[in-house]
């Protein structure tokens, strides 16, 4: 069975002194949990957030990475340098694809440097709101999941979090029904491209996940966890969404 995993995504929130507090308060508070938990951090407050939640079980994770080992790539973080500080890494984030040209090609890329490193990725995919309306959710999905994911070595290690761009900190989230539909049809696309190793795969969900749905959205078949973003950034409510996923 899979065990249920939630990653907080902080984003570009939290000074140093607020994120020593707020991984300091998460582990405090997630002994005895049935599920694996992980706070993406900004670069910056990897360190900090190591130390704040050294022995307890919340792991470390950051929001990017580049594919280059090393070189002139002025601004960017090599998979070695995050493997100092952290296990998880996100890849392909939807803001990573509005807002700053990422790619299922160089998703790819970032994921093959990853599955290279010591770091578990977290490969996000979803749909915009066009492409639900014009009823292209699963060929979408089947393209972000096909060419983002290829070429590499697919395990347990790898997380993907289907995350409809509509339901990203606009307080929509996607009816339970179309979230087991979405995970369902990714782990479907999964288990064509490395067979029943799709089966330990986590598929997480991610939208505008708070204290109040997570249950229900964490019940479903094919959901095996949650990415959350503004929630994540509020102790009680992450908590509470983690001890809504059982094993
Ligand atoms: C996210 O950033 O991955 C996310 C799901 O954000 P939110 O929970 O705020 O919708």
């Amino acid at each position: 069975m899979r065990k249920p995993f939630v990653a907080g995504n902080w984003k570009m929130n939290t000074t140093e002194a607020e994120a020593r507090e707020l991984a300091a308060a998460v582990a405090a508070g997630a002994a005895g949990l049935a599920c694996d938990v992980a706070l993406c951090v900004p670069f910056p407050h990897l360190a900090a957030v190591r130390e704040a939640v050294r022995g307890s079980a919340v792991g470390v994770g950051a929001q990017d990475v580049y594919w280059e080992a090393k070189g002139a790539f002025t601004g960017e973080v090599s998979t070695a340098m995050l493997a100092d500080y952290c296990r998880y890494v996100i890849v392909g984030h939807s803001e990573r694809r509005q807002f700053f040209g990422e790619t299922d090609a160089t998703v790819q890329k970032k994921l093959a440097a990853v599955i290279a490193s010591p770091l578990d990725p977290i490969v996000c995919v979803g749909e915009l709101l066009e492409e639900r309306r014009g009823g292209h959710t699963q060929d979408v999905l089947s393209r972000q999941v096909c060419e983002g994911l290829s070429g590499v070595e697919l395990s347990a290690r790898v997380t993907v979090a289907y995350e409809p761009v509509w339901a990203i900190g606009t307080g929509e989230t996607a009816a339970p029904e179309q979230a087991q539909e979405a995970c369902r049809f990714i782990r479907g696309e999964l288990r064509k491209m490395c067979g029943g190793v799709a089966d330990q795969i986590r598929i997480q969900y991610g939208g505008s996940v708070n204290a109040e749905n997570a249950a229900t959205l964490l019940s479903l078949p094919d959901v095996d966890g949650a990415l959350v973003g503004g929630a994540s950034l509020k102790v009680d409510q992450f908590l509470a969404i983690c001890r809504a996923a059982r094993a």
